[in-house]
């Protein structure tokens, strides 16, 4: 009864609000769904106005969700919602440190300037048209001079596929082959756009926790025991995100070894960091083996490489019948890649690529700063990875540790969480990435910065008690 008259009470002052505000025309429903009332109060408040509630035919769905049910399980790709909050507290933050960008310095403007002018290029000569699905000829082409000259791997042109970005080359790919029921083995710490990609297309990630003491790699042994009858695919991702771990030729042919012997499950490689290795590390991709090479499909794209992450350009060979299922998904979504961009990435393909062995020196250095600062810190150990852009820190040894606010550190989110509102530094927990006690640090940024963050987290670090 209490409640009856609130509601009414309630009603009622929205009603003379809503009476006042409006002038009984179909911004009242939109006003009253903007309001985020329930239905029926809604419905309430409209007869009250001799409204016709037929108009809330649309309205049906306002306490539905609007989104499907697998969407509540999905996480917002750590890039883009890192650089949200990044972008949001920066505003907060005067002397904000961005870790988190990814900005390339070094020798990459020659590379860019013939970017640019093969993409003007592109503009003037009227190649503004749809192209076929899956990529033009030409840069199907240079993509197989690509693998046949870094990676002596032989593809024809109908073995290769090109979206737009490496992730959707792999959404393309999961959305084609996978099934209810079907799995997918993830090795953690993983790319935060796997094990979402493989919820959407409606099968299970079968996540596969991957210690620091193993280098963050997974072991054949770990491999084997995983795979059942349902698994569909392995995704290996080498050197990683978020790691910076790289898979030795070694390595890779002791997972080969068990993946020979289980033909129904087909592996991912992921080797978009391919271009970004140090201290003369020898990169090995898995499609090298013969014995799997029609089961490998190998994505890679110009995002790291050539620092064209907003070209949207990226790639896949592998078999010709996914190829073809690839771009049958393709073709009822996206259609093709940017013509533009494709032009661009030719040249980025088939031009100098001088500049990478430069650009690793670089990044190189860095890595050697972050990883030196870090371990000089109590509580904090750093692998030395041998790729990417990224360390893996762990902090488990200030955990259960006070900051300076007396809040108690329960777990690596809470840490960065901390390490940013007292010293003002980005990193990612790594629990987002599927293995808790550790944090992301991305050295994809100037020297100066780095030198900053690295004596804001020694500090934030020695204020911990
Ligand atoms: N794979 C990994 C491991 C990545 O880190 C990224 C981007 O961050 C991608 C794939 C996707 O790259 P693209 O920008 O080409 O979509």
């Amino acid at each position: 009864m209490h409640s009856n008259n609130y509601t009414l009470g309630f009603v009622f002052i929205v009603t003379l609000i809503l009476g006042t505000m409006l002038s009984f025309t179909k911004d009242s429903v939109k006003v009253l769904q903007e309001q985020n009332l329930k239905a029926d109060v809604q419905k309430t408040i409209l007869r009250s106005l001799n409204f016709d509630e037929s108009l809330l035919l649309t309205n049906e769905s306002i306490e539905q969700t609007f989104a499907n049910n697998i969407i509540d399980e999905i996480s917002d790709s750590i890039n883009p919602s890192t650089f949200e909050i990044s972008d949001s507290m920066y505003r907060q933050f005067s002397n904000y440190i961005l870790t988190q960008e990814i900005k390339y310095e070094t020798a990459s403007n020659r590379l860019l300037e013939s970017l640019k002018e093969a993409a003007i290029k592109a503009i003037k000569d009227g190649d503004t048209k749809y192209t076929a699905v899956d990529g033009t000829l030409a840069l199907k082409k240079a993509i197989v001079e690509k693998f046949k000259r870094e990676n002596n791997l032989n593809y024809s042109t109908d073995q290769i596929t090109v979206g737009a970005g490496g992730k959707h080359v792999i959404y393309n790919l999961m959305m084609s082959t996978l099934n209810k029921g079907d799995e997918v083995i993830i090795p953690a710490p993983y790319w935060v756009s796997y094990p979402d990609i493989v919820l959407l297309a409606g099968a299970n990630p079968i996540v596969i926790e991957c210690s620091e003491e193993q280098g963050f790699k997974l072991t054949a042994k770990d491999l084997e025991s995983s795979i059942t009858n349902n698994t569909k695919w392995i995704i290996l991702n080498s050197p990683s995100n978020p790691t910076g771990a790289c898979y030795t030729e070694q390595e890779i042919k002791n997972l080969a070894q068990v993946l020979r012997r289980k033909p129904h499950v087909n592996i991912l490689s992921d080797d978009i960091y391919e271009h970004v290795t140090y201290d003369g590390f020898k990169f090995f991709t898995i499609a090298q083996i013969p014995e799997l090479k029609n089961k490998v499909v190998t994505m890679n794209g110009v995002s790291k490489s050539y620092a064209m992450t907003g070209w949207r350009i990226g790639y896949a060979a592998g078999d010709k019948e996914v190829i073809k299922a690839i771009a049958k998904i393709q073709s009822q979504s996206t259609t093709n890649p940017s013509s533009i961009s494709q032009a661009a990435a030719v040249e980025a393909l088939n031009g100098t690529q001088d500049f990478i062995p430069i650009r690793s020196l670089a990044f190189q250095e860095r890595r050697d700063f972050v990883v030196n600062s870090l371990n000089e810190i109590d509580g904090i150990n750093c692998l030395k990875p041998y790729g990417a852009f990224y360390v893996f820190p762990s902090c488990k040894g200030l955990i259960g540790k006070k900051d300076t606010n007396g809040k108690k550190l329960e777990n690596d989110t809470d840490f960065v969480e901390s390490l940013l509102e007292n010293n003002n530094v980005a990193v990612v927990q790594g629990s987002a990435f599927g293995l808790e006690g550790f944090f992301r640090i991305s050295y994809a940024t100037s020297m100066e910065n780095l030198e900053k963050a690295m004596s804001r987290i020694k500090e934030f670090c020695e204020s911990l008690s």
